[in-house]
């Protein structure tokens, strides 16, 4: 039977394999090393007696578990990790001028795939858009590329970022998930639509995280080195091949293997089975970029993409896989991405969306890891020494060697870069307000998606998973739900009334079922 062991399983066996004899001897964590029975036994007044209060091996232990846990990302926090390459295959330095993207460059990277409305714990293959992060450690600086397997979002403005993710979530009062609240919010928000129909479609359950794809969701700007400018869309396109498991398969392995993606993932780089990704782009010049927007409002809204038969992708470069964690904690769980941390010839867009991701992101990461957080092994770049006049703070390490703390100086502290061009921005004449775009169409894409990039079968297969997730709401919000899906296509709206009918048709025989076997038990016991 053990021969039949996954990679994963056998993690600890091929620890022994490598040592055949114990690594050194147990200490504390001061390094003094413990003598016999002080790892399992603690200091006491006689064999049944009273702890001391001077075992400082025993309080180490204890203080240390209490411990170990830092606060979980408040989105996406179950996640797996892994550690690769990214080699730039064709020249897109002409876009722009980072040297990641060099022909042949090549730049180490750190993976990580999540669910985006889990908590630590939940299923792997629960129904969710899978977050997909990469950290590019470049010799420009960190990279991190924070996208998802979807090319949208569900929300254009982040004001609205905390009551997306409570609505998702569990009930304040019964700590349940709570469909109504899912639903509610959803009819009230139209903009989620789009969304919506890739989160309830067949890539609603990839098989795993090697075979979905990568979006990076929002545009971003890139300079090149002769200063032009050009708006760009990412996409990893994966070359496993795309793959999704049906509502029963995820459901099985929801209670048989509930962290499957995580050991698929570690497993097939075990294995030297490497994932790999082609890093592609659409483009669209900055001035061509700028007259659109003047008419189209969809340009910098991460609900809505680039039409691909109007912007082709353009293929960048491999990612590949092949590194598995040598310690979740400290490798995976201390990875800090933000769409903040850029490089030169990378820049933001006037994506709503992107721009309060800036600062949420780095901010959760200094809550969760502490101000320090870029220091860590995990986030900080072997390709160069940072220089910063950042001082102090939970786990600060200082590399300054003895330099100033303060800017300017006469002390030879670190200087600024002559060359070093922000990229400007040409803002168009406007007002500040709380602006609500007008006669906003959140439909047309999501239609399309719906009746040209579905396949009939795969239409079906939405409505009844709208249809599933839907019966558990209350019926006045099921009336809503049906008429917002009629806004998208008057089928889907069809069909998930007929799927709706008929689960409740299933749930009540099911429920009177168990009601008479209940009543029969009773009678017996009376
Ligand atoms: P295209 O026909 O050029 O592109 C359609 C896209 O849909 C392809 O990128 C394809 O990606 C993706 N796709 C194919 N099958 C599915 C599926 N079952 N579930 C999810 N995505 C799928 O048309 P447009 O670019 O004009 O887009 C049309 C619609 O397609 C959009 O309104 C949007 O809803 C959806 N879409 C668009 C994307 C984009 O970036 N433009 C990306 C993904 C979806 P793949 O090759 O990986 O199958």
């Amino acid at each position: 039977v053990d021969d039949l062991k996954d990679k994963a399983s056998e993690q600890l066996n091929e620890f022994r394999k490598a040592h055949t004899t114990p690594v050194g001897n147990v200490t504390t964590g001061s390094g003094a090393p413990l003598g016999v029975n002080a790892k399992t036994t603690s200091l006491s007044t006689g064999t049944t007696g009273y702890i001391l209060l001077q075992d400082s091996v025993l309080l180490e232990e204890l203080a240390h578990f209490n411990r170990e846990r830092i606060p979980e990302r408040v989105v996406s926090a179950k996640g797996a990790g892994a550690f690769g390459q990214f080699e730039v295959t064709e020249d897109f330095s002409k876009y722009c001028k980072t040297t990641i993207f060099n022909k042949g460059k090549k730049t180490q990277v750190a993976v990580r795939f999540s669910s985006f409305g889990s908590e630590n714990g939940t299923a792997d293959t629960e129904r969710d858009i899978r977050g997909f992060s990469i950290k590019f450690y470049s010799e420009d600086g960190v990279w991190d590329l924070v996208g998802a397997n979807t090319p949208v979002f569900f929300i254009q403005d982040p004001m609205n970022l905390p009551s997306l993710v409570h609505a998702m979530r569990r009930n304040p009062v019964t700590h349940l998930k709570d469909a109504d609240m899912f639903w509610d919010y959803i009819t009230l928000r139209p903009e989620t639509v789009h969304q919506i129909l890739f989160l309830f479609s067949d890539r609603g359950l990839p098989d795993g995280y090697r075979h979905m794809n990568g979006y990076g969701i929002h545009a971003y700007k890139l300079t090149n080195k002769n200063g032009e400018s050009f708006f760009c869309k990412f996409h990893l396109k994966t070359n496993q091949g795309i793959r999704n498991l049906t509502p029963d398969q995820a459901l099985f392995l929801a209670s048989m293997e509930s962290d499957y993606c995580t050991r698929d993932l570690f497993n097939a780089i075990g294995e030297k089975r490497c994932p790999s990704w082609t890093l592609c782009a659409q483009i669209i010049p900055e001035s061509e970029a700028l007259e659109l927007a003047k008419t189209a409002n969809n340009l910098f809204d991460a609900t809505k993409v680039w039409s691909q038969k109007t912007y082709p992708l353009i293929n960048i470069g491999k990612l590949t896989l092949n590194r598995n964690p040598k310690s979740y904690f400290s490798e995976v769980e201390q990875l800090a991405y933000s769409p903040a941390n850029l490089v030169q010839g990378i820049d933001v867009s006037p994506d709503k969306l992107l721009q309060g991701r800036i600062f949420a992101y780095s901010d959760s990461q200094r809550y969760r890891l502490g101000p320090n957080y870029q220091q860590l092994c995990a986030n900080s770049n072997p390709c160069l020494k940072t220089k910063t006049y950042q001082r102090d703070g939970d786990n600060f390490v200082d590399l300054t060697e003895g330099g100033p703390n303060f800017f300017p100086n006469s002390y030879n502290g670190p200087v600024e870069k002559p060359g070093i061009q922000e990229s400007c921005n040409v803002i168009p004449e406007t007002t500040t307000s709380r602006h609500v775009l007008k006669e906003e169409d959140h439909f047309s894409q999501a239609k399309v998606f719906y009746k040209e990039v579905l396949k009939d079968e795969e239409q079906k297969n939405l409505a009844k998973n709208i249809a599933c997730h839907l019966q558990r709401a209350h019926s006045c919000l099921q009336d809503k739900v049906l008429a917002l899906f009629q806004q998208v296509d008057e089928q889907l709206h069809k069909d998930i009334a007929t799927y709706l009918a008929e689960y409740q048709a299933a749930i009540f025989e099911t429920e009177v079922a168990l009601a008479t076997s209940q009543k029969k038990t009773d009678a017996k016991s009376n």
